[in-house]
Formats: structure tokens, C-alpha cells, sequence
């Protein structure tokens, strides 16, 4: 089954709405191997979405489509996938009925006759249910034709619950060649030296595919094949290769991992931060429930504050700047004591474009990490613009913690 995805809104092309429906159904269909072979992105105009129909039906059998499925007079995404397949449009009496009562639960006032276009339906098309909205998803097939179009809305909170509840358990049910996938996620080694240890394992059995997804907060890894004790047997062998890379179980990202170790020894977290501004505490406090191990974070970027809140010594500071190795040490030290906490991260660094020296450049950062009364610095160099080593900084600190806290048995 090959399948593409037709992102429908002029709003795409023009670049004032970031097309992250897209990357979400790229992730969910990669993690259960299913790799689509085009996409594109269209006005929403009948003449373009049907060109885009004829384009991507001569290289797949499946379009997912996103959006122009509301009420107004610029979606026409349901109008022209009918026409396309001759089929007419008919009102589907339980969808009338539950646009209505979602609109009157909501007191939304007289509601306009064009809002009852949602529940117009081509014959013979399969209803997606919208839990988080009106316009319901559709599934349109011609009988006798292979080409089917998955018809999903745009935003995206209305999009992903339907492409996980409905979506992939459909195209899971008509796939024949049901690929299994075994996913892990690894953070502290970059994805070429992943690739160099994982690959040779896999290509010892033929029929296996991996991929890999890089990003700052981890490197997915993905193992596929028909048999699923072949796959899970190679799994077995690459996590046994990369173990000290692992994130345990269920996690995807380095801040969910220290969320997780610290949470497991009930032990509190707190940090000092100056060139990164809070994006650590950001990172820990986006996890639901943070609240069991973040005590704090103190955003220090004045030496006198640094002095004032962390206590770092007015000496350490003359004698070896604010940017240096003694600074983060003092830094976490005193985060750790003044927020009471058993781990502790700190960060100081030039983050550019301006500040930097010969002695000291840009991307010069020092990370000091505390756990089990231990202190740890280190120094790094990271390359690119202000954004990426603000960014290198965040997932290098919490990746420093986490060997920290791995190396201490329990
Ligand atoms: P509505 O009932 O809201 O009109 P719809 O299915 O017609 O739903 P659109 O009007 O095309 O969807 O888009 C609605 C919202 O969803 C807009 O804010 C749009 O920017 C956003 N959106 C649409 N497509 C995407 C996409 N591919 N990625 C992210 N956001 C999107």
C-alpha cells in the first residue's frame, strides 16, 4: 500500500501557518512503518487540489488529506474529492444532529445554515468521528477502484486524535504486508555513530529496515520487518550495543528521562541557569507532573545576582569570569543548597553573537551538574547561531545529568 499526504490551505504556502500536520502524520506512520512515498501542499481551490489528486493517485493508492473541510466557502476539499470520484453529496442526518447539539452545548448563538455543509457527506463514504470538533473526517473510495482519499481536518488538535484513533487502526486493518516496528530512543551519541553500531545488526538478517530520526532531545531509532520475534531478537542486540545511550522504557526525550530517574529515587531537581534563561526549567516543567521533582530554577544573569541568589564567591568571579568551570560549580552548588535538592544542573556560557573572545569565543559553555552530593564540569564548544547553542546547551546538560545519576548505582 503506498500512500501520500495532500496538506490542503493556502495559509501553508504563503508560510503563516507552520505545516506540522504533516510531520505528525510522518511520525505516526513511520512507527508503525508505514513510509510515505510524496506529499504536497495546495491553495484550496478545486482546480489545485484536483491537479495535486491526479498527481499524487499516479504514484500511491492512499492520499491523506488535511483541511478545507469547515463550513465556509473556501473549503471545498470534500466537493472536489466527490467530484472527482462522480460520486454526490448527501446529508448525513447523524452528523446534522450532532453539529447542532455541539453548537447549541455551546451557546454559540443562532447558527448560520452554512455550519449543516459539515454534514454533507459523498454516498458510501466511511465517517471518522471529530471528538474535538464539527467536521468529520471522511473516507472516500470508488467500488471497484484501489484509490482511496482519507479526508482529515486541518487544525491539528482535531487532525491527530483522529489520526491515531481512527487512521492508523484502519490502515493497519487493509494493509496485506503488516510491517511490525520496535521503536527506542537514544540520547548522548549522535545518529551516524548510532547508525555505525545498530546497522551491522540489522543487515545481518535479510528483510529488516531501520531508520533513524535525529533531533536535539534524542535520536529515534527504528527497527521493522515482517516476523516480530526477528525484530524484537535484533532489537534485543542493538539495545544491548547502545545501552549506555538508552532511555528507559516509554521515554522519548532527555528531559522526560531525568524526569523519570529522579522521580524513581525520589530525589529533587533545581537549576541555575544564565545563558540558556530558563529553557532547562522550560524543558522539565513541559512534563505533566513535574512538580514531584522540580523544586526550582533561578535565572542568574548579573554577576551580582549570581553572587546575591547562588552565593558564588566574588573572588571566583574576579579571578576566573563568570563564563568558567569554577563559576558553574558554584552556581549549582548553590542552587542545589538554596532550593534544597539532591540534583542540580547549572549552566554559564557565551551564547553570541556578541560577548565572545579569543580566550572565551562564542559557544563556550560550561555545565555543572550535581548529584549524590557529587560535583561535575564540563566544557563545550558548540557550533551555530545564538538559537543552536542556547539549544546544544539545554539537551548537553540534562544529557551530563543523566550519566551523572546513571553511574551512581542504586
Ligand atoms: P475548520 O473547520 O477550522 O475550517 P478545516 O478542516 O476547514 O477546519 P482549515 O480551515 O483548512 O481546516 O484549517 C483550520 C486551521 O487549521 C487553520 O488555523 C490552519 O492554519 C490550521 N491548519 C490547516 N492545515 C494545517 C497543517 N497542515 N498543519 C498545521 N495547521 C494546519
Amino acid at each position: 500500500m503506498k500512500i501520500s499526504v495532500l496538506s490542503i490551505g493556502d495559509e501553508l504556502l504563503r508560510g503563516s501557518t507552520t505545516n506540522t500536520n504533516l510531520a505528525r502524520i510522518g511520525q505516526e506512520l513511520g512507527a508503525v512503518a508505514i513510509f510515505p512515498v510524496m506529499e504536497m501542499a495546495v491553495k484550496d481551490t478545486q482546480a489545485d487540489i484536483l491537479d495535486a489528486m491526479y498527481v499524487l493517485f499516479a504514484r500511491s493508492d492512499v492520499i491523506i488529506s488535511t483541511g478545507g473541510l469547515g463550513p465556509t466557502s473556501d473549503d471545498v476539499t470534500k466537493s472536489t474529492v466527490a467530484e472527482y470520484f462522480g460520486l454526490k453529496l448527501k446529508e448525513n442526518a447523524k452528523i446534522a444532529d450532532r453539529i447542532k447539539s455541539f453548537w447549541s452545548a455551546r451557546r454559540l448563538g443562532c447558527m448560520p445554515d452554512s455550519v449543516l455543509n459539515q454534514a454533507l457527506v459523498p454516498e458510501g463514504a466511511e465517517i471518522l468521528e471529530n471528538k474535538t470538533g464539527t467536521a468529520p473526517g471522511l473516507i472516500v473510495r470508488k467500488k471497484g477502484s484501489k484509490k482511496k482519499v482519507i479526508m482529515l481536518p486541518g487544525p491539528p488538535h482535531e487532525m491527530y486524535p483522529m489520526l491515531m484513533e481512527s487512521v492508523l487502526p484502519y490502515l493497519e486493518s487493509i494493509s496485506k504486508d503488516r510491517l511490525y516496528t520496535e521503536i527506542i530512543y537514544l540520547a548522548g551519541i549522535g545518529e551516524s555513530s548510532v547508525e555505525e553500531k545498530a546497522a551491522p545488526i540489522a543487515s545481518s538478517v535479510p528483510g529488516l529496515s531501520i531508520a533513524y530520526c535525529a533531533s536535539l532531545e534524542s535520536v529515534k531509532l527504528f527497527l521493522s520487518g515482517k516476523n516480530r520475534d526477528v525484530v524484537m531478537g535484533k532489537m534485543d542486540e542493538i539495545r544491548d550495543v547502545l545501552k549506555e545511550f538508552l532511555l528507559s522504557p516509554g521515554v522519548q526525550t532527555i528531559a522526560e528521562e531525568i524526569f523519570f530517574l529522579l522521580g524513581k529515587r525520589k530525589n529533587k531537581l533545581s537549576i541555575a541557569e544564565s545563558c540558556t534563561g530558563g529553557m532547562i526549567a522550560a524543558a522539565i516543567t513541559d512534563i505533566p507532573g513535574a512538580s514531584e521533582v522540580f523544586s526550582g530554577s533561578a535565572v542568574v544573569y548579573s554577576n551580582e545576582w549570581k553572587m546575591k541568589i547562588l552565593g558564588v564567591k566574588a573572588k571566583t568571579l574576579e579571578q576566573y569570569g563568570a563564563v568558567s568551570s569554577q563559576c558553574a560549580k558554584e552556581m549549582v552548588e548553590g542552587a542545589c543548597r538554596k532550593f534544597d535538592s539532591d540534583a542540580g544542573i547549572a549552566v554559564t556560557g557565551i551564547a553570541g553573537p556578541g560577548g565572545g573572545s579569543k580566550e572565551k569565543p562564542t559557544g563556550l559553555v560550561f555545565i555543572a551538574t550535581r548529584y549524590a552530593d557529587q560535583t561535575l564540569m564540563e566544557q563545550y564548544n558548540f557550533p551555530g547561531v545564538r538559537d543552536m547553542v542556547r539549544r546544544r546547551a539545554v539537551s548537553s546538560a540534562l544529557n551530563q545529568l543523566r550519566r551523572q545519576i546513571i553511574s551512581v548505582q542504586d
